[in-house]
């Protein structure tokens, strides 16, 4: 099978002139890029880079970020992209545990990576703006790769213990690029834009990789700021956007009217990576006047597993049907399928589940049982095969015995017009086993006040879900996705208030 760089460098040689990234003051035609390529990947070469080796990378959001990833490709080199905001050790885990042989660094956020490689005695390259490579050999070809090989390790950090490394295939990541075109129609005179980081598998396969196979340009944006990236949908026209909820939702927060025509070419909103409250959907619709298309995936899915089709909306709260080539069921504690309608956990099958964990085989074993990759998700499937994402399965909470989850009590907060964020949590409780707490960011200068926040929801909810108590805070903390991190709430004031 080809490498994931193939159609880039084509497009290079058909369409030379028109333009494939822009971002970060730079823009690169489908030549340059197509160039660009071809020097990284032989630099890579010439510094004795092999088939299959690792290489650390490390880069924000920029154009380079997709020229160097695919240099790596084209070489046969395995990528393993990590967020810049890692410090030297968490680094240092990824080098060693991957046993990557060279470290990759956006260059002026490279400190925490020299510290690394050198600490664990790897090359450092710097990553420099405008120059995918300083130097090296271009090479003519990339290199063949077996649809099984790996082509990226993704880490993704689960419930326990270390970060485990996912290792996405060359087959996966075509076949999630091949879903995603199908499903976005993703075509040559799409102007895509982002802001999701490309070292997460929802940017990088539901929008880089798509977009490039396209041939159409891509915009990225280093740093999610929602009035720039609404600048950005209009100067460089955009068709299609890729984002997760939180950013849709400070999209609507941006002040001032949308001027008639700003985003007349805009078609298309692909969200996933967290659940997309309904309010936040209908609202943003309204406002940019595109469909927002919800796809429900993880990491080990190479992104998207269940998708809205084309022309036919998922009905409201669902996540769509399984993508073309895909199965998804849901199943009991026992391993057994449940009926239509009931919860269960979220299994999936398709070409897009990842080979396993990097150097995990019991991790593996208790991941991908008989092909089907087993979520951690808890939902329930329709009649017509729609998925309804109930809840992560380690967000449950258990209140008096009653199952409560928390994303629909957080879809009863977002529908409050001075409700900007919110998010509910359990903590313990002597009483009921488990209290519910919600934590939520007030419209600033709204005056709201935890009472108008409890009356709201006894109102909406039964007495045994609504939240005790509700903590405000000015932001939520969020995942380098953009998603909100639950994990990462301060838990003293959310015990302090129950
Ligand atoms: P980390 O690796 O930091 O732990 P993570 O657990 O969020 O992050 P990802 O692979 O990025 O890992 O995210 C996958 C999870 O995101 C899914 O298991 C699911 O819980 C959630 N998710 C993704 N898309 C949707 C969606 N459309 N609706 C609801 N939840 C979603």
């Amino acid at each position: 099978m080809p490498s994931l760089s193939d159609s880039t460098i084509a497009h290079g040689a058909a369409t030379p002139d028109a333009i494939a990234l822009r971002g970060s003051g730079t823009v690169f035609t489908y030549k340059e890029a197509a160039d660009g390529i071809r020097a990284y990947a032989g630099m890579l070469r010439d510094k004795g880079i092999e088939v299959g080796d690792r290489i650390l990378f490390i880069a924000p959001t920029v154009p380079e970020f997709a020229i160097a990833y695919l240099g790596v490709n084209a070489v046969g080199a395995i990528a393993v992209p990590t967020n810049p905001l890692c410090t030297p050790t968490e680094l240092g885990y990824y080098i060693e545990d991957a046993g990557c042989k060279l470290v990759i660094a956006w260059d002026g956020i490279s400190a925490a990576a020299r510290q690394a490689a050198e600490a664990a005695g790897v090359e450092f390259v710097p990553l420099v703006q405008g120059a995918a490579a300083t130097s090296g050999t271009p090479i003519d070809e990339p290199v063949d790769m077996a649809p099984g090989d790996i082509a990226c390790i993704l880490y993704t950090s689960g419930t326990t213990g270390r970060p485990k490394g996912a290792e996405l295939t060359v087959g996966n990541l075509k076949a999630a690029t091949r879903i995603s075109r199908q499903l976005g129609g993703y075509e040559e005179d799409d102007a895509v834009g982002t802001a999701l980081p490309l070292f997460h598998v929802f940017g990088q396969a539901s929008v880089m990789l798509p977009t490039l196979d396209a041939g159409g340009p891509l915009s990225l944006m280093a740093r999610f700021h929602p009035k720039d990236f609404i600048d950005m949908m209009i100067e460089d026209r955009l068709t299609i956007v890729g984002g997760v909820p939180t950013m849709w939702n400070a999209m609507l927060h941006v002040p001032g009217e949308v001027e008639p025509g700003a985003f007349d070419r805009l078609r298309l909103a692909v969200s996933g990576g967290a659940s997309l409250p309904l309010e936040v959907l209908q609202a943003f619709q309204r406002r940019f006047g595109c469909t927002i298309l919800e796809g429900y995936g993880l990491t080990e899915t190479c992104a998207l597993a269940t998708f809205s089709r084309p022309g036919v909306p998922a009905p409201e709260g669902t996540v769509g049907v399984a993508v073309f080539d895909a199965e998804v069921e849901v199943r009991d504690g026992e391993g057994n399928s449940v009926p239509t309608g009931e919860r269960g956990e979220v299994f999936v099958r398709g070409p897009f589940v990842m080979r396993g964990y990097w150097q995990r085989p019991d991790a593996t074993a208790d991941t991908i049982i008989d092909g089907w990759l087993k979520t951690g998700d808890i939902g329930e499937l329709d009649a017509e095969g729609n998925l309804r994402i109930v809840d992560r399965a380690k967000d449950l909470i258990i209140r008096g015995g009653y199952n409560v989850y928390p994303s629909e009590i957080e879809e009863t907060l977002y529908a409050h017009p001075d409700i900007v964020e919110a998010a509910v949590v359990g903590v313990p409780d002597k009483h009921y086993g488990e209290e519910v707490v919600a934590v939520v960011a007030a419209r600033p200068g709204s005056g709201l006040s935890a009472e108008d926040v409890t009356n709201w929801s006894t109102e909406r909810l039964a007495a045994y879900k609504y939240p005790r108590a509700i903590v405000f805070v000015e932001e939520l903390p969020k995942g380098p996705s953009g998603k909100i991190l639950k994990r990462a709430i301060d838990r003293d004031p959310l015990l302090a208030a129950v």
